[in-house]
């Protein structure tokens, strides 16, 4: 990670069981941070997306996801999040 601080707009609801793996979002996310389990599976034995730090609210993962695994909440103030608390 980098020294900067990392600023959240936004945080995602993920309903895991309804993915089913197609990685779509992961190339969608403008910011990246949206990484895919490596081990860990859904009910269904699919790998299912994580959400890191620095999402933007934008909206972009909802729209692409075939199976409408996420619901997207933009937040009123940023969360500022500095290098020390990782
Ligand atoms: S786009 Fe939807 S179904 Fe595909 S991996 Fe992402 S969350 Fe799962
Ligand atoms: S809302 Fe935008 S920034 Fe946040 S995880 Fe989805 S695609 Fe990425």
């Amino acid at each position: 990670m980098s020294n900067q601080p990392s600023v959240t707009r936004g945080t995602l609801v993920i309903d895991v069981d309804a993915c089913k793996g197609c990685e779509l979002c992961i190339d969608a996310c403008p910011p990246r941070v949206l990484e895919m389990t490596t081990h860990e599976l859904n009910s269904r034995g699919y790998r299912y997306p994580v959400l890191f730090d620095g999402c933007t609210g934008c909206r972009a993962c909802s729209q692409i996801c075939p199976d409408f695994v996420f619901q997207v909440y933009k937040y009123e103030t940023p969360m500022v999040r500095e290098p020390s608390e990782e």
